[in-house]
């Protein structure tokens, strides 16, 4: 096998991380001059690594940096543009005595882009060093950070195998990656092309007199596309933000003609609908009130981790509006109170009025569902927290939380890192649930904290 076959594994990070020292490492020669001055070493280095019986080209982006234009950034990702473009395997080094700096998270975000595989390395971190570093690293949105120590040789043997992992099945090398999905099978970045919407909601609410409303309203085609089931068909909708596309609307439109089993059909179809969407409408017939099949559609969105807006339709047949809305919030409020602060939208299908109001509440919550906060922030809010309201006791001891980090947008999901804190009681969680909907204005969104306990 040439070299030019063999999977490409690109070390990449700011400069004086340790690329070069992780380069010499792993190709098992002292080929890189390694300096503490950044910039040192001028060429791209490129060198034969054996991980674990399979055979990697090597790239060390160290010393591209000087070349290109001049921010740090602007450095870091002309020098690692190129290789990045052809790695199979990416790793992103940080330094992890220095902590993430603002250049490592915007290199990381520009890399999340790129999607390519990437190995999230905090280098330097011999003995316990660097250990909070690496759960700070977490918030680079780049996977589980793996500690070690490039100059010390800690950690080099766990790294070659995650990497041997990693790298493509022999047979299929150079083969494009799909987008980087989740343990759950849910998409981790927000892909490319329209928002998926869903309008679901029990038989008769008026989803049908919606879409043809929208329909009519933006003058759009509908048409069967290649690659859908047979009964699917995809609709888009244009607003000024580009397209909208709604799933699932033919089995809506079939299953709102059969007479039987509505009521159990409807939550079951509506969990399909709901897997294809980012964003789920959830239409309520105003005149009847919320019904119990609503909240247990609404439950589903939360469980599914989807963004969730609420339309109140027929609301040209509604008497008293406002002790209609009022009594619908209130209710809302009281039985989901998972998803706090819905956004609420009323309108009549029949007529159009106030329809406009729907897709900017749909594109609102969406970039909600896709928002990041960034670790400080959070960690600044997250002391506040535990100082107006201390952990309880648990068997006697009260429980030490350290630490919080966002892991993942779409929903939003944050990892609590604490001793013990995997026995943090629910009502707790929730008091930190809620205070991160209402201070990073989550509206309408589920959001998710996990608990990591730590020694
Ligand atoms: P590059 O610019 O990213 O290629 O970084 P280098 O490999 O040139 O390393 C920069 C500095 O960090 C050098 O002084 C190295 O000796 C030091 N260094 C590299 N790896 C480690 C490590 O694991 N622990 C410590 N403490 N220092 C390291
Ligand atoms: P679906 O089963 O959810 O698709 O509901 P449809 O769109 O078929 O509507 C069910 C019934 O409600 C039809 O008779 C519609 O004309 C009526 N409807 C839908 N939207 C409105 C509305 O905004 N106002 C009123 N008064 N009736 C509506």
């Amino acid at each position: 096998m040439t070299s030019e076959n063999l999977p490409v594994v690109v070390i990449a990070g700011r400069p004086n991380v340790g690329k070069s020292t992780l380069f010499n490492r792993l190709v098992g020669r002292r080929q890189a001059i390694v300096s503490d001055m950044p910039g040192v070493t001028r060429d791209r280095k490129e060198g034969e690594a054996l991980l674990r019986g399979r055979r990697v080209r090597l790239i060390d982006t160290a010393g591209l940096e000087e070349a290109a234009p001049d921010t740090l950034y602007g450095r870091m990702r002309a020098s690692s543009e190129s290789a990045v473009a052809m790695a199979d395997l990416v790793l992103f080094c940080i330094d992890a005595r220095s902590g993430i700096t603002p250049a490592d998270a915007h290199f990381a975000s520009w890399l999340r882009r790129q999607n390519r595989p990437v190995l999230l390395i905090a280098n330097k971190a011999e003995g316990q060093a660097g250990t909070n570093a690496a759960l700070e690293a977490y918030s680079l949105g780049l996977g589980t950070p793996l500690a070690l120590s490039a100059e010390h040789g800690e950690g080099i043997a766990d790294l070659m195998g995650e990497i041997a992992e990693r790298l493509p099945p022999a047979e299929k090398q150079r083969r494009r990656e799909a987008p980087k999905v989740d343990a759950e099978g849910e998409e981790e970045e927000r892909p490319a092309g329209p928002l998926r919407l869903a309008i679901i909601g029990r038989p008769n609410a008026g989803k049908s007199t919606l879409l043809n409303c929208l329909l009519g309203e933006e003058r759009m085609i509908t048409g069967p596309e290649a690659g859908l089931t047979r009964d699917s068909i995809a609709v888009t909708l244009h607003d000024d933000q580009g397209e909208i596309r709604l799933v699932d609307t033919a089995g809506m439109r079939k299953r709102a003609r059969v007479e039987e089993h509505l009521e159990r059909m409807s939550v079951s179809a509506s969990i399909e609908a709901l897997k294809m969407a980012e964003v789920v409408v959830l239409v309520i017939d105003a005149t009847l009130g919320v019904h119990e099949q609503d909240l247990q559609i609404g439950r589903l969105i939360e469980r599914e981790g989807r963004a969730c807006v609420i339309a109140l339709n027929k609301w040209d047949a509604v008497e008293d509006r406002n002790a209609t809305k009022k009594a619908i919030l209130d209710r809302l409020e009281i039985s989901l109170a998972q998803v706090r602060g819905i956004p609420v939208v009323t309108f009549s299908a029949l007529t159009g009025a106030g329809v406009h109001r729907l897709l900017p509440a749909v594109r609102e919550v969406y970039e909600i569902w896709n928002s990041r906060i960034s670790t400080g922030e959070l960690n600044r809010w997250f002391e506040d927290a535990l100082e107006r309201h201390q952990p309880p006791l648990v068997d006697g001891r009260r429980l030490k939380l350290r630490y919080m980090t966002q892991v993942k947008a779409r929903p939003p999901t944050f990892l609590l890192f604490g001793t013990r804190a995997e026995q943090l009681p629910d009502s707790y969680k929730r008091y930190l649930v809620n205070g991160l909907r209402e201070t990073f204005h989550m509206p309408g969104v589920p959001v998710r904290v996990q608990l990591r306990g730590t020694k």
